[in-house]
């Protein structure tokens, strides 16, 4: 059975003050499944006077969309929360003929995203304040938040909706107006994302989308542009780093969500069942093809023929295939980049010696799949330990004490997530403290949830997303002294 794609549903043009247009140029680009190499539309392909029309009009409509009141904003959130609801399959479904992942995991990020809408919605309505006394008790301190203004966001191609979502939430219930890249492998989740705000009544200018082929020209105009105030970028740490030299140009917020290399450590005393089954989640969820995959796997030697036989029996089982058809488990990769990539990474390890338990090669036929890998005995030598995978692939590396993990574990500019395996509490709570990372996952393989703060530290980026504080990335304190 497949799924129901209807290309003739798609809104494929540019959306700015409001209203869709086409690229003053004419100029589309195309978007190619990634199962079947199938182009599956064309897209406006914006540029730097489409990029220049939408910044102004997000400049224009902060003054007004500023004053909204906080309940205006929840329930445009909350109206925009049950579209996406209702159009859970189709947007499963274009998720799935873009980006490949299989359409059980489409509708479960579909319903990520939907939450982190009806999250923010929630609160919109709680944004506070606070109020103090001057040390001399000559005036009084009222502290107030306000939107932090026009926001340029950019997003990757790996989670179409949830990484639009995430960004276009808080904003939306903060106050600002927004100017919206997407990633250009993947522009028609987000165009649809758009549509259903536009449905839900936000008003024009405060959202608006350039879809582009040339992305640095686009954001660029932006983040030079004087009238944004903010940038929230989720992507590669090398473009982080590029858009934070832009920011520092304007005094730019800046919230980054930038690469990882996750350690998933599993230590002697692990329920062995319950790591394998983390271990899945963590390494097969969207083909590894997220930031907080697990990059590095640590097991205790006196553990590690165990689990790396019952994880490998299950990669082995998993149904790799096209994501419309029902019952698949695992998808392409994203594109022949991505796909060289990995075979250079398992190359690479295997020629320092690791051993191939299931896996290790790409399947006959069209579309950018790699078979499920597991490699043990990976040495420490090897290029994936230092590189995001982005694969569907599980290196293995055997230790015998916690101190020398720790190290390991540690030892990478990345710090975004870590994963730990234990039924011991004081292990627990050791590993937890420290790791040199923003998330930490106890005997679980998953840690994004819309109510939990999502976030990196080190190289893996600034701020956070989602949670109580999500929303104070895209709110700015003032405070106003007042003579007592
Ligand atoms: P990935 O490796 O996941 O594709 P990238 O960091 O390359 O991550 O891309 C993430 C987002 O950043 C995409 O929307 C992409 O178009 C955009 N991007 C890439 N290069 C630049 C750049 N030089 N300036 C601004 N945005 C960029």
């Amino acid at each position: 059975m497949s799924s129901s794609f209807d290309p003739n549903t798609l809104h494929t043009d540019l959306f700015i003050d409001g209203a869709w247009q086409k690229a003053a140029s004419g100029a589309t680009f195309p978007v190619e499944n990634p199962a079947t190499h199938e182009i599956i539309a064309h897209v406006a392909d914006g540029g730097p006077e489409e990029a220049s029309a939408a910044i102004e009009a997000a400049g224009r409509a902060q003054a007004e969309w500023g004053k909204s009141t906080p309940r205006q904003r929840a329930d445009i959130l909350r109206r925009a929360f049950e579209l996406v609801i209702a159009n859970t399959d189709r947007l499963a479904a274009i998720m799935t003929a873009e980006m490949g992942k299989p359409l059980a995991e489409a509708k479960g990020e579909v319903a990520y995203g939907a939450e982190m809408l009806r999250w923010f919605s929630e609160e919109a309505v709680r944004i506070g304040g606070d109020h103090a006394t001057s040390v001399d008790g000559n005036t009084r301190i009222m502290i107030t938040k306000e939107p932090v203004g026009p926001c340029v966001l950019v997003t990757p191609w790996n989670f179409p909706l949830a990484m639009g979502a995430r960004k276009i939430a808080p904003a939306v219930a903060a106050g600002c107006t927004m100017v919206f890249k997407p990633a250009e492998l993947t522009p028609l989740t987000s165009l649809a994302l758009v549509d259903i705000f536009k449905q839900a009544g936000l008003p024009d200018g405060v959202l608006n989308v350039v879809t582009t082929s040339s992305a640095s020209s686009v954001v660029g105009t932006w983040t030079s542009s004087g009238i944004a105030r903010k940038i929230s970028f989720t992507g590669s740490t090398e473009v982080g780093k590029i858009l934070l030299r832009q920011a520092a140009d304007n005094v730019m917020r800046s919230s980054m969500e930038l690469g990882g290399n996750a350690p998933f450590i599993v230590l002697a005393d692990a329920d062995i069942e319950k790591a394998v089954e983390g271990a899945l989640k963590a390494k097969m969820r969207n083909m590894g093809e997220a930031c907080t995959a697990a990059n590095r796997f640590f097991v205790h030697r006196s553990v590690v023929e165990e689990f790396s036989e019952k994880f490998a029996k299950k990669i082995s089982e998993l149904r790799v295939g096209n994501g419309a058809v029902e019952g698949t488990e695992v998808g392409p990769l994203i594109e022949q980049k991505g796909l060289d990539k990995v075979e250079s990474l398992v190359a690479d390890a295997v020629a320092k010696g690791a051993r191939v338990l299931t896996g290790g090669s790409r399947p006959e036929g069209p579309g950018y799949f790699y078979t499920p890998t597991v490699l043990t005995d990976v040495p420490l030598t090897a290029e994936l330990m230092s590189t995001e995978i982005f694969g569907p692939v599980a290196a293995i590396t055997a230790f015998d004490s916690e101190d020398e993990v720790l190290r390991l574990a540690n030892d990478t500019e990345w710090g975004l997530v870590g994963y730990v395996f234990t039924e011991n509490m004081d292990k627990a709570l050791r590993f937890s403290a420290e790791l040199e990372v923003g998330m930490v996952g106890l005997n679980t393989g998953l840690v994004s949830n819309p109510a939990a703060p999502f976030g990196g530290v080190k190289q893996s980026g600034l701020g956070r997303e989602g949670g109580k504080i999500g929303i104070e990335e895209f709110l700015e304190t003032k405070y106003t002294a007042i003579a007592a």
